[in-house]
């Protein structure tokens, strides 16, 4: 049998990632292919690097796209910031929390956890008294934005707690970078990794990452060799560096990054703090919508995630179908629960280019006719009338 070539199927996305691409950057990862150490290039390779220090907000020199997804931007801060037997504090509330405990164990260090349910944010008083407890801790990691609950951390007080504590800061801000506010160098953040296809927009396979002076003092002073060749800043400065005698590392994805760099040529051409904005408004007239067909939010409004919207499923409804529906139906995706919360919530993520009208209209007018189909009882209609309400109050209507 011949095997054609592979035509995917246009949809919308919104599920927790990847996010819909913009065709402007699809069009600029279909650019000639140029050698890694050719002088444009690494011209471009500059320009990314200081597009990514105004996406951070941050004047980190070492402020690079990692050639991985964001789980490697995560391995990165991890086996990079941790020696055999260093005590890290972990803030966990959900799937990627997890995960950090993972990097910690696997990184030889000792993982100190600090729980909080799924759902809610973490405790900023439960962190403060793991690190009283454990004075020779030298590292606290917390998530940002949870993805798998649509809970945001507050990073400023978590930073200033670490500092309190003498502890450097481990960052996960995969859905966060340019989604939410987010302040580097004024929050104090240490080391810090993102992912291109959240609120980025961007193909997925890259991972933005940046360290301040500090971590990048404990990296230059390691007593061990990182454990990860390819991962090893202290190698890859020699790539990414400023100086003009770039030392061959790895290939770096060439078409891909491209991409990122036109994704960052329009986040700063919208402005952060618009891009930001942006994704408030629109999480409020989805939430508008959702509200009106009887449906509630799993996570408090203090809290909540703009880009990542977590909606409790509706008593006698499957869960799958309804995404099944969507999806064979409308070409549109949103994500299951993940964890604890399966089953029980969907994920509708508003995450850079997806976060649009167009979207959480295709969206809303979707899951009111599913779920009327399937027997959930609100009135048809008043999802359209409060999501124009919203939009009179945002003067958008
Ligand atoms: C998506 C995500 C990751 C992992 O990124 P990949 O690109 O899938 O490897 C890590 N942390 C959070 C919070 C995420 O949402």
């Amino acid at each position: 049998m011949t095997i054609k070539s592979f035509n995917p199927p246009i949809r919308t996305l919104m599920g927790p990632g990847p996010s819909d691409v913009h065709p402007r950057i699809l069009e600029a990862l279909s650019r000639p292919t140029i050698g890694h150490l050719d002088p444009i290039f690494v011209g471009m390779m500059e320009e990314v690097k200081s597009l990514l220090q105004y996406a951070f907000q941050t004047e980190n020199q070492l402020t690079i796209p990692v050639s991985a997804p964001g789980s490697a931007g995560m391995e990165t801060c991890f086996v990079n910031l941790i020696e055999a037997g260093d005590q890290v504090v972990v803030c966990q509330n959900g799937a990627f929390g997890g995960r950090m405990k993972e990097n910690v164990e696997r990184s030889g260090g000792i993982p100190i956890m600090v729980e909080d349910a799924w759902g809610k944010t973490i405790d900023l008083n439960k962190v403060e008294d793991a690190l009283k407890a454990n004075p020779a801790a030298k590292i606290l990691a917390f998530v940002h934005a949870e993805t798998s609950t649509g809970v945001s951390a507050d990073a400023k007080s978590l930073c200033e707690l670490a500092r309190k504590y003498d502890c450097l800061t481990i960052v996960d801000a995969v859905t966060s970078l340019g989604g939410t506010e987010l302040r580097v160098d004024e929050w104090g953040i240490d080391a810090i990794y993102s992912g291109t296809q959240k609120c980025l927009s961007c193909i997925p396979g890259i991972s933005p990452v940046s360290f301040s002076e500090r971590a990048v003092e404990r990296i230059k002073s390691r007593t061990s060799k990182v454990q990860s060749w390819f991962l090893d800043l202290n190698l890859v400065m020699g790539y990414w560096g400023a100086s003009s005698k770039r030392a061959y590392h790895h290939t770096a994805p060439v078409n891909p990054l491209y991409a990122l760099h036109e994704s960052l040529v329009m986040l700063q051409n919208e402005g952060l703090e618009n891009a930001w904005q942006r994704h408030a408004m629109n999480h409020e007239v989805l939430k508008a919508g959702v509200e009106a067909m009887n449906m509630e939010f799993l996570v408090d409004a203090a809290y909540r995630l703009p880009q990542l919207n977590t909606v409790c499923v509706p008593d006698g409804i499957d869960e799958a179908a309804v995404r099944q529906r969507l999806l064979s139906q409308y070409n549109l995706e949103i994500g299951a629960g993940l964890g604890t919360l399966a089953g029980k919530v969907w994920r509708i993520g508003l995450m850079g280019f997806s976060s649009k009208l167009e979207n959480i209209t295709l969206c809303v007018n979707a899951l009111e006719l599913t779920l009327k189909d399937l027997g959930h009882d609100f009135t048809t209609g008043a999802a359209s009338e409060a999501m124009l309400q919203t939009l009179k109050s945002q003067e958008r209507a």
